[in-house]
């Protein structure tokens, strides 16, 4: 199974994403993480995408477009993957529509998870993550047992720079205007489910595997 996670930042897209990976076996393919990755190896596409990061703005279609293409031609996807955080614009679907049916491939499953706005400011501002395995934590819904110790690894926990409520409001402001749209794109194609974010991750993952097992045997 070939998903897309759609959803605002802070909608529990990594969240469930390692819960499906952990279940089903797929790939997550995250370009946030990508980004981050890269920028931590000081490669050069990790310091430019930091520019645009840093002020809660996308990255240019033609850097993401050609990172998720490279990506996709791996041969570790056998099982399916998930793509959290992209597409992020049409331009960009668009593009995975083409480097998909280039190989013979298509989505088979949209999850739009929905959550309040105002929740999601309180839950990106309260995010922390494993500098190691990138588990997430947050420090009142999920707060991790040893204050600054991952306890999947022991890693360092730590709070991403664009983490604070000036660059959440943007980036919350730049997923309505460019992101938005992403969902009446896939709509019509008949595989784009809406899951209600704002429950527990326990809840929200129950919805999750109900629309994945009714895509996998052709009923919604
Ligand atoms: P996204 O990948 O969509 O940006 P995350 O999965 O990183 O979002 O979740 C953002 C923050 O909210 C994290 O701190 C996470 O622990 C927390 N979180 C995720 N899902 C839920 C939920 N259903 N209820 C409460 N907090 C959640
Ligand atoms: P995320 O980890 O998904 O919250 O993404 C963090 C940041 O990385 C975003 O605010 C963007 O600056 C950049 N980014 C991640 N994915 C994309 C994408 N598909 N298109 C453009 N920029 C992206």
């Amino acid at each position: 199974m070939n998903l897309v996670l759609l959803g605002p930042p802070g909608a529990g897209k990594g969240t469930q994403a390692e819960r499906l990976v952990e279940k089903y076996g797929l790939v997550q393919i995250s370009t946030g993480d990508m980004f981050r990755a890269a920028l931590a190896q000081k490669t050069p596409m990790g310091l430019e995408a930091k520019k645009y990061m840093d002020s809660g703005a996308l990255v240019p279609d033609q850097v993401v477009e050609g990172l998720v293409a490279e990506r996709l031609s791996a041969d570790d996807l056998r099982s399916g993957f998930i793509l959290d955080g992209f597409p992020r614009n049409t331009h960009q679907a668009d593009a995975l529509d083409r480097i998909l049916s280039d190989d013979g491939r298509r989505l088979d499953l949209v999850l739009n998870i929905v959550v309040d706005p105002e929740l999601l400011v309180e839950r990106l501002t309260g995010r922390r993550v494993c500098r190691d395995c990138g588990y997430n934590y947050h420090v009142s819904f999920n707060p991790p047992a040893e204050e600054n110790t991952c306890v999947a690894c022991g890693g360092e926990i730590y709070q991403r720079d664009d983490d604070n409520v000036a660059t959440v409001r943007e980036r919350l402001r730049v997923y309505e205007e460019q992101t938005e749209p992403v969902i009446d794109y896939y709509r019509p194609t008949g595989r784009l489910v809406d899951i209600d974010g704002s429950a527990s991750p326990d809840e929200v993952f129950v919805d999750i595997v109900s629309a994945f097992e009714r895509a996998g045997t052709g009923t919604r």
